[in-house]
């Protein structure tokens, strides 16, 4: 098996078939099986977009998987952006059908021409909804697991708003809900609003989320859009105003996918196997016995008592009883990932303690049986602070500055650039066309920076981010 640091492709699968994340083997190329551990950790993930839907006042909707085809072609460059990658249901048993149907590849001609309906005066704005479904796309470039795939696990919010300045407070407000979910799976990302011919199909601008893989190059794992009038205009979606007018409502949406496990996996993981945050572990901690044969009845009625503890105080924890040699059983538990494991001896038991070993840093140590959940408890909380540092510090580590086009020849595999970029699409393409990289976008949050544009000199220039994407 190639090492992360030698071949990242071929290491990234490897490492979801080794600790069992999907099942490729389904006899559909990019639509995998979800296995139990995969899906527990999706799950995870998924409960900290709905803790956060709900902390913002969305409600959770199921729309259905189909959508027809006169409903789908209304938004020209919404049509035009997915035309090439959707599935169509073209009969109904033997017979075809009269408006053929399209497997949902995002969901907002399922959604609009009900909103349309839904929302009739002011009082019914904001509407604010999400669900978390499979959507489907046919994706022609190499699939890989969580990254790219033709069956997408899907989370999208989709809002409608009376104006632009509540529509962009919405999208203020998804910012916050990206940060909090990142958090919890210790992962570094950037906002970057994208160019004009690189944003969402429909949008008016589109807010892109990435991180940084390994090898330099740039995951998007979400994006936010605000649409403006464009996608309500032809849907339909007015509302009466207090005056008894009617308008066309803004409109806004925040998507992100199992790319976020993908990222978790890229980011974090190591040539041993997964390295799993904390907060989305299945089990944050496994406790594996070392007995001989005379006390084994006591370590084993230890372990299972410090489980029963644990798993009062909410923290997720498995004793390993297997039949097996501890030695075996470590390298089982680090393949998945598990940030905290404890090992419980006869030594440790005298002396009042537990041994402990750090997935993330493989740092040692002990924790008194008398502060045993506050010290659990207070070990992943560092788990997770220093996965996420170091995320940063590694991610951080890849920008450079190009203060002029002329002076820089190439920009070589696995950086990252920030440039100078006074706005127009010339220079942009200019600097795409020569370097082979795409322009990921301006700072969503402004920084502070001033400076001449790198292509054509203008002063006034705004920063820039350059990447090649994975
Ligand atoms: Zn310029």
């Amino acid at each position: 098996m190639p090492t992360k640091e030698q071949d990242f492709g071929e290491w990234y699968n490897e490492t979801v078939d080794k600790a069992d994340l999907c099942d490729k083997r389904y006899p559909i190329k990019g639509m995998n099986v979800w296995t139990p551990y995969g899906w527990k950790i999706m799950s995870q993930i998924d409960s900290f977009l709905r803790r956060e839907m709900e902390a913002t006042e969305h409600d959770e909707v199921c729309f259905p998987l189909l959508i027809p085809e006169s409903e789908f072609k209304k938004e020209k460059d919404h049509i035009k952006g997915f035309d090439e990658e959707v599935y169509w249901v073209t009969h109904a048993g033997l017979n075809p059908l009269d408006i053929r149907l399209v497997l949902r590849p995002t969901s907002e001609t399922a959604m609009y021409p009900m909103f349309s309906l839904w929302v009739r005066s002011h009082q019914d704005l904001p509407l604010k909804t999400f669900q978390i479904v499979n959507t489907f796309r046919y994706e022609t470039k190499q699939t890989r697991a969580f990254m790219r795939v033709r069956e997408i696990h899907f989370f999208e919010s989709h809002t409608c708003h009376v104006d632009q300045e509540d529509a962009e407070k919405q999208v203020a407000e998804d910012v916050e809900i990206v940060d909090a979910v990142c958090k919890e799976l210790c992962l570094p990302y950037s906002l970057l609003i994208r160019t004009d011919w690189d944003k969402f199909p429909g949008a008016y601008y589109t807010v892109g989320i990435d991180t940084v893989m390994p090898n330099g190059r740039t995951l998007q794992i979400g994006s936010a859009h605000y649409y403006s009038t464009n996608f309500s205009k032809p849907y339909n979606i007015t509302y009466e105003t207090e005056s008894g007018e009617h308008v066309y409502a803004h409109q806004t949406t925040l998507g992100m996918t199992e790319r976020l496990l993908g990222a978790v996996i890229g980011v974090h993981a190591d040539d041993t196997g997964l390295k799993l945050p904390p907060a989305i572990a299945p089990q944050q901690i496994v406790i594996i016995p070392i007995f001989k044969k005379d006390n084994a009845d006591q370590v084993i009625g230890v372990c299972r008592d410090v489980a029963k503890q644990l798993k009062a105080a909410g923290i997720r924890v498995k004793v390993d009883e297997r039949n097996d040699r501890p030695g075996s059983k470590f390298f089982d538990w680090e393949i998945k990932g598990v940030p905290l494991r404890f090992e419980i001896g006869g030594k440790d038991i005298e002396n009042g303690v537990v041994t402990f070993a750090r997935r993330d840093n493989g740092e040692k140590g002990t924790i008194g049986m008398d502060s045993l959940v506050e010290g659990s408890k207070m070990v992943l909380d560092m788990i997770s602070k220093d996965m996420l540092e170091a995320a940063k510090a590694k991610q951080q580590g890849f920008v450079d500055d190009v203060p002029c086009m002329d002076a820089v020849d190439s920009i070589p595999e696995g950086r990252i650039v920030r440039l100078g970029w006074c706005g127009c699409p010339e220079c942009g393409h200019k600097f795409e066309d020569k370097y082979d990289i795409k322009i990921l976008g301006t700072p969503y949050k402004a920084e502070n920076w001033v400076g001449k544009c790198s292509v054509c000199g203008k002063d006034g220039a705004k920063p820039a981010y350059a990447a090649r994407t994975l």
